[in-house]
């Protein structure tokens, strides 16, 4: 069985990415991010943790409670590297993952360390926090990856008894029950396109409609002192004055009945996944116009322009409408990676190009800073704002972050193309050579631009013989206006979904050159975003630009910029090769005065250029502060 989609991905191993943005990325994932991630995952404890529960190995659990899960997706994130490259350094540390891992799987399919090693009678006591299916779900991701990308079905194995298992203590007739972090909804669905069974689908769909129906399976939990026990913090997320609230875990209302984006954003996102899934399975109307409704809450009100998302540490989620605060900003790294497999999910149900415009958000910005450009640094929450603390660093105790932005980066070609049986989708011109197959002709597809750099891009079409399909294009929201040229054209493209659509019989070497006419320009926000008035983001194209005490020289904070005077952009070597926007205005000069408070108008100003760069950039040149929403003069 496989999901029948209007549009889906093309398989890794049918595109290679040959462009220097992306291209430089999965260099410094295959050389650099694998293997000391994998060096983190021995030194912290999560290998010899499956190693200890095979019983290989002395001792007891070591870290907290999920720390599983970072290995099943660092093991995701290797099986999407080596098909971009068979570098055999990779291939080991994936094996001696997979190796540690089946090692661990008991008899009866159950797989978790913490409760294997710690709390072996209390499996499945506390679902709403303690993971044990967020952790299978992850577990079966990368199962299936490892099996697609590589034919190997070892994890795929030991995630199909670990799926047997659970669906023969949950689900119709059996325990009502689900997890409290969710993933192994979007992970079943996945299992079942990988082994064609069904049964799995079918038990993600109960799991996603289960959800936030009174009385919730949490409430009982809650009353039982030994579940309790295992995190005695979890009453005070999801109860509010006493009373069952559920938001936090998305289990206040039944999924049909959202209309808001709440909780903690990595839950929301992988809820959405899985039912955008499901929504598209059985053009399920009602599912996706909620999806809809909490799509639009979401980016109408709750993103930071970077796509991160989640403004709250509280809740590692989201608060009201327009709270986005800069300097507080939590906007996790795995939030910004979720919005952008959510987003991905939503374009293949809808078709619609507008997707996109937030896929490429995040995945140029808020993704993306979570990573240094060294490959071995990360960040957790990505602030709009800093006062020279916020720093990168190699690992987090919660370490879900870096395995999450290593398998964003190693399968980024699921997100840039599309096919269905009669179209090619271009989302994002990243540089690739692709194959597809229309008709049953192959078609050599070629990609050649310097994105996010520039907006020119050529795309050249090489088919075995002449064949019909249509080729979309996607118009992005930032583009003024696009540029086709396809000499052989008889007829300009029609529009359609965000997209220029040209339906015609390609032959050998047909060239279209496409100018999505990329020019920096200044945004502003609702005013309802407090922190944002009177100050204005700088993008061009796909990326939003940030100010820096480095290049500026004093606090960007004393910065008012001129936000009708040119931008000059220049291409530079900088932090791996950048464009930066050199931009006018004027700036405080940072000097003392004698008194706390002065008469007004003692604040001398000076006429000031000020350099920016990406976003996505920043901090890579030490600790320093930092701003993306600069005053307007
Ligand atoms: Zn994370």
């Amino acid at each position: 069985m496989s999901l029948q989609r209007r549009m889906h991905s093309l398989p890794l191993s049918d595109v290679k990415i040959t462009d220097s943005f992306w291209g430089r990325w999965q260099r410094v994932l295959i050389d650099v991010t694998l293997p000391t991630q994998f060096d983190q995952l021995v030194a912290t404890g999560r290998i010899a943790n499956f190693n200890r529960a095979a019983g290989k190995e002395e001792g007891t659990f070591e870290g907290l409670w999920f720390n599983d899960s970072d290995a099943y997706k660092y093991a995701e994130a290797c099986a999407y590297a080596l098909t971009i490259r068979d570098d055999p350094k990779v291939r080991e540390c994936l094996n001696a993952v997979i190796e540690a891992v089946t090692g661990a799987q008991q008899s009866d399919g159950y797989i978790n360390t913490f409760f294997q090693l710690l709390h072996p009678t209390l499996k499945w006591r506390n679902l709403n926090m303690m993971h044990e299916m967020y952790c299978g779900g992850h577990l079966i991701e990368a199962g299936v990856a490892v099996f697609e990308c590589l034919g190997d079905r070892r994890l795929l194995d030991v995630s199909i008894r670990f799926a047997d298992l659970v669906m023969s203590v949950f689900g119709p007739g059996k325990r009502r029950g689900y997890c409290g972090h969710e993933e192994i909804e979007l992970a079943l669905i996945r299992l079942s396109g990988a082994t064609g069974n069904s049964k799995y689908l079918e038990f993600a769909r109960w799991m996603v409609e289960e959800r936030g129906h009174s009385p919730s399976p949490f409430e009982a939990e809650l009353q039982d002192p030994e579940s309790v026990a295992l995190w005695p913090r979890t009453g005070s997320l999801l109860t509010k004055q006493g009373r069952y609230d559920g938001q936090y875990a998305q289990d206040h209302l039944p999924i049909r009945e959202h209309t808001e984006i709440v909780g903690h954003a990595v839950r929301a996102m992988y809820l959405y996944i899985a039912a955008a899934e499901l929504g598209d399975d059985k053009d399920d109307t009602a599912l996706e116009q909620a999806l809809l409704r909490i799509w639009n809450n979401l980016t109408g009100r709750r993103m930071y322009v970077t796509a991160g998302i989640g403004p709250s540490s509280s809740n590692e989620g989201f608060t009201a409408d327009f709270d986005l605060p800069n300097l507080s900003a939590y906007a996790e790294t795995c939030a910004s990676c979720g919005l952008v497999f959510w987003g991905h999910k939503m374009l293949e149900m809808t078709g619609d190009g507008d997707f996109v415009d937030v896929i490429e958000r995040a995945l140029f910005n808020g993704a993306l800073s979570g990573i240094s450009l060294s490959g071995d640094h990360y960040f957790y929450t990505n602030p709009l704002e800093s006062r020279g603390t916020h720093e990168r660093t190699p690992w987090f105790t919660c370490a879900c972050c870096p395995p999450n932005i290593a398998r964003l980066i190693g399968s980024v070609s699921n997100y840039a193309y599309g096919v269905s049986s009669d179209a090619f989708y271009v989302h994002i011109p990243i540089a690739c050579e692709a194959q597809a197959t229309f008709n049953g002709v192959p078609v050599q597809l070629k990609i050649e631009s310097d994105y996010p750099w520039s907006g020119k891009y050529k795309l050249t079409i090489s088919p075995k013989k002449p064949v019909q399909f249509k080729l979309l294009l996607r118009i992005p929201a930032w583009s003024s206006e696009m540029e086709i040229d396809l000499p052989t054209a008889e007829e300009p493209a029609d529009y359609e979904g965000g997209y220029a659509v040209f339906d015609r019989t390609w032959t050998e070497g047909d060239t279209l050159t496409i100018d999505l006419c990329m020019e920096p320009n200044w945004v502003e926000a609702d005013p309802r975003v407090k922190d944002n008035l009177g100050r204005a983001a700088l993008c061009n194209g796909p990326l939003v630009y940030a100010l820096e005490r480095t290049d500026f020289g004093c606090a960007p904070q004393l910065f008012s910029a001129d936000v009708e005077a040119p931008v000059i952009v220049q291409k530079e070597k900088l932090l791996e090769g950048v464009n930066t926007l050199m931009v006018e205005g004027l700036s405080i000069k940072e000097i003392a005065f004698d008194e706390l408070y002065s008469p007004v108008g003692s604040t001398e100003m000076i006429e000031s250029k000020a350099k920016f760069i990406p976003y996505y950039a920043w901090c890579n040149r030490g600790p320093t502060d930092m701003q993306v929403w600069v005053r307007q003069m």
